[in-house]
């Protein structure tokens, strides 16, 4: 289990500077296991639970370094920086965003695509998710423009497709046919506006694009914008 010293610990989460953090110390306002802590510079174990044992202000501690957590992604924000409009680090509470190591999204969504979000501060979690080898299949819902015409299936499962401007044809995907205008798609890949462009290839439009589904860890009720810690068992559906 790693130690921090508990002034780094909190600056690091987000509660303010050193020295603010050592005058909440001094102003008895830190609590372990119910005693109050009365040195900032005591090594803290960082253990899964320390947000049920630590208290600050009265009120459990954030998720301690090493978190994970999914969200649903809304229409129209943003996974990037780069790019105009809301992002969904504003979904969650202002402090997560002094945290260091800062807590990044697992992969992106286009700002037009709803769904399931992974996030994490973890840098060998987000690796092992995204690397090209681990190949974690990605189940979108998918609402088109024009009806399928009966062969896309076949194709996108042939492993052959290739993109405008690519060289190395798409893997094979699976599509599951839910009405004449939507479907299931399952990538194992994630290449630029991919879904969208698979579509484009066979004659069609995507007019809304939501993911549901991460490995086998479904979206669930998560209303749009809310978000969810995951536990090591939600974990283990991802990898
Ligand atoms: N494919 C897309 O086109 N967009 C996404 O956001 C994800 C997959």
């Amino acid at each position: 289990t790693p130690t921090f010293r508990l002034d780094r610990l909190l600056a690091n989460m987000g509660y303010g500077s050193r020295r603010e953090v050592q005058q909440l110390v001094h102003a008895g306002l830190v609590t372990l296991d119910g005693e109050t802590i009365e040195d900032a510079d005591d090594r803290i174990a960082v253990t899964r639970d320390l947000s049920e044992r630590m208290l600050i202000r009265g009120k459990p501690l954030d998720p301690p370094p090493g978190l994970a957590l999914m969200l649903h992604k809304p229409l129209g924000v943003t996974c990037s920086h780069k790019e105009a409009g809301p992002l969904v680090y504003g979904l969650l509470p202002e402090r997560w965003r002094h945290r260091d190591p800062a807590i990044s999204t697992i992969g992106r969504l286009d700002k037009e695509t709803s769904g399931l979000l992974l996030m994490t501060d973890d840098g060998a979690l987000l690796h092992r998710v995204i690397s090209p080898r681990a190949h974690i299949p990605k189940r979108y819902h998918v609402t088109l423009d024009r009806p399928l015409r009966g062969d896309e299936a076949e194709i996108f499962a042939a492993g052959t497709l290739m993109l405008e401007g690519e060289d190395k044809p798409l893997l094979p995907a699976r599509m599951e046919t839910l009405s004449e205008t939507s479907a299931y798609l399952t990538l194992t890949e994630g290449r630029y506006h991919q879904v969208r462009r698979m579509f484009a290839a066979v004659g069609n439009h995507v007019n809304a694009l939501h993911r549901d589904r991460i490995g086998e860890l479904a979206l669930g009720d998560l209303e749009p914008g809310r978000y969810r810690l995951l536990t090591e068992a939600d974990l283990a559906l991802i990898l």
